[in-house]
């Protein structure tokens, strides 16, 4: 199964990502977690990736898309994956090419979703401060609120409540991927 989990920062998509990994038996993959990576390199393209996403700004199409689809030809992907972060433009997802089986919006409002990170200080992100999450935030609605249009006409997008308690939102994206309670 090739699934792919939209929403806002802090709406909990790397939690139910995780939890489907393990269900699904199939990698979750967070392209958040490769330009964090990047960013923390030595190199000119890891300072240009560090400023990007301090700022709250996105990467380029042209360079996601590379490293994207350059993971994706690995072959523990084969069987399908869990896409975190990943289309965030229009652009991207037309361009990208590996096919989607069905999109999962993770809906949280605005005002939650400031609460959330403001509070996530644990893990010490750095584009975690109050001016790039506003940013982060204003970048969603402009840039990846058509994505999920994009994937509604084809029939692919499943919106859930993602202010539920993080048991209830899992239950639920079983029920509506179809998967039977005890699979794997
Ligand atoms: P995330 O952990 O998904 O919130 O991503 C952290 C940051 O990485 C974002 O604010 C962007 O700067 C960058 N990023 C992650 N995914 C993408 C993407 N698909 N396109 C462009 N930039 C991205």
């Amino acid at each position: 199964m090739k699934l792919i989990l939209i929403g806002m920062p802090g709406a909990g998509k790397s939690t139910q990502g995780n939890l489907l990994s393990k269900k699904l038996g199939i990698p979750y993959l967070s392209t958040g977690h490769i330009f964090r990576d990047l960013a923390k390199e030595h190199t000119k393209l890891g300072r240009q990736i560090k400023i990007i996403m301090n700022t709250g700004l996105l990467v380029s199409d042209a360079r996601t898309l590379n490293i994207v689809e350059e993971y994706l030809s690995r072959p523990e992907y084969d069987k399908g994956y869990i896409l975190d972060g990943f289309p965030r433009t229009v652009n991207q997802a037309k361009e990208f090419k590996n096919g989607i089986d069905k999109v999962i919006y993770l809906n949280v409002t605005d005002k939650e979703i400031l609460w959330r990170l403001a509070y996530r200080d644990d893990q010490g992100r750095e584009d975690d401060t109050l001016l790039a999450i506003r940013k982060r935030i204003e970048v969603f609605h402009k840039f990846t609120k058509p994505v999920l249009d994009y994937y509604k006409h084809k029939g692919k997008l499943l919106e859930v409540n993602g202010e539920q308690k993080i048991e209830d939102i899992y239950k639920e994206i079983l029920k509506r991927l179809n998967v039977p309670k005890h699979a794997k």
